[in-house]
């Protein structure tokens, strides 16, 4: 039966029992506020996993003092509604002691990966993101766990510290999800006044800037960079960063393209006011269409 659950031991009882029935678990974490984006990760976890757990858990050691902690938009009892209507089987809403024990002591602190981009602006970023992650696995020990490439970095780092701690997890990589508008869904979307989220639009184009002038023959890395910072600039947008990187392990682009360059992704993070957005693509496969 689909249902929400709070406590760790509702949590594991069910888990147990599907053990029992030999059926296959997988998990989608998740901070709430959801959106389609979200939504399409239950898919996918529905399309592998026999049972699907949506965890929603504002994990406060990948915030910072000062950082949008306090004004993360919650919304439990809608999230409950559309995970369950999406498929999940279960909705894990965590308090903030089912996670970590009050003697809770340990850290996970990636690096190759979790170095650059994200973690030049949020240092404590992926330790926090890497120690829940390392918690939420140990605790519901799911065959499955579904990452958005929203957050590519962070796809990245979970890949990483599942083949570093031998969860032996089947990590699946779920496509970025847009509005019509092509800015990419986010919970943090909902900060944005109407005026912002307007000026928003400028980080897709951005990213869609950057893949044209590819598209039409520019090689130079700096130059695609510096066009797409210009889009965000001239929008009034604060830019935290717009880097060229290789896919597979996130490392600096050549500065001069060949031309053959599949393996080559833009990433963008900015602020729209006080609100963060990041974004990505594929350098040969612009954002909007
Ligand atoms: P969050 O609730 O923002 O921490 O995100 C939870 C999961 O949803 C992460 O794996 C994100 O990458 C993923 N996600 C968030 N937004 C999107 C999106 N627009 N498209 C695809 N996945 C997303």
């Amino acid at each position: 039966m689909a249902s929400s659950v709070y406590e760790l031991e509702n949590l594991l009882e069910r888990r147990a029992a599907w053990s029992r029935l030999g059926l296959t678990v997988g998990l989608v974490p998740t901070m709430g506020a959801l959106h389609a984006g979200h939504l399409s990760l239950i898919g996918k976890a529905k399309a592998v996993a026999d049972r699907v757990v949506v965890s929603i858990y504002i994990n406060p050691k990948q915030f910072a003092p000062g950082e949008d902690q306090e004004s993360y938009p919650r919304d439990a009892e809608n999230d409950c509604a559309q995970a369950l209507a999406a498929g999940a089987d279960l909705v894990w809403l965590c308090p903030p002691d089912s996670i970590y024990p009050k003697d809770w002591a340990t850290s996970v602190i990636p690096s190759g990966v979790g170095l650059g981009l994200e973690s030049n602006h949020r240092p404590h970023f992926f330790t926090g993101v890497a120690t829940v992650v390392a918690r939420l696995f140990a605790l519901l020990k799911p065959q499955f766990a579904v990452f958005g490439e929203k957050d590519f970095q962070q796809l990245k780092v979970v890949e990483q510290l599942n083949r570093d701690l031998c969860f032996g997890v089947t990590i699946i990589a779920a496509p970025l999800v847009r509005g019509v508008d092509c800015l990419a869904l986010s919970s943090r979307n909902r900060n944005l006044s109407s005026e912002q989220r307007e000026r928003a639009l400028a980080v897709p184009r951005s990213l869609q800037v950057a893949c044209s002038a590819y598209a039409e023959g520019e090689r130079s890395t700096q130059v695609l960079c510096q066009l797409g910072r210009s889009v965000l600039s001239d929008s009034g947008i604060a830019v935290d960063y717009f880097e060229l990187v290789k896919s597979s392990d996130l490392q600096p682009a050549p500065r001069e393209l060949s031309g053959d360059d599949t393996d080559l992704r833009l990433m963008v993070a900015a602020l729209c006011g006080t609100v963060r957005l990041i974004d990505n693509c594929a350098l040969d496969t612009p954002p909007c269409p």
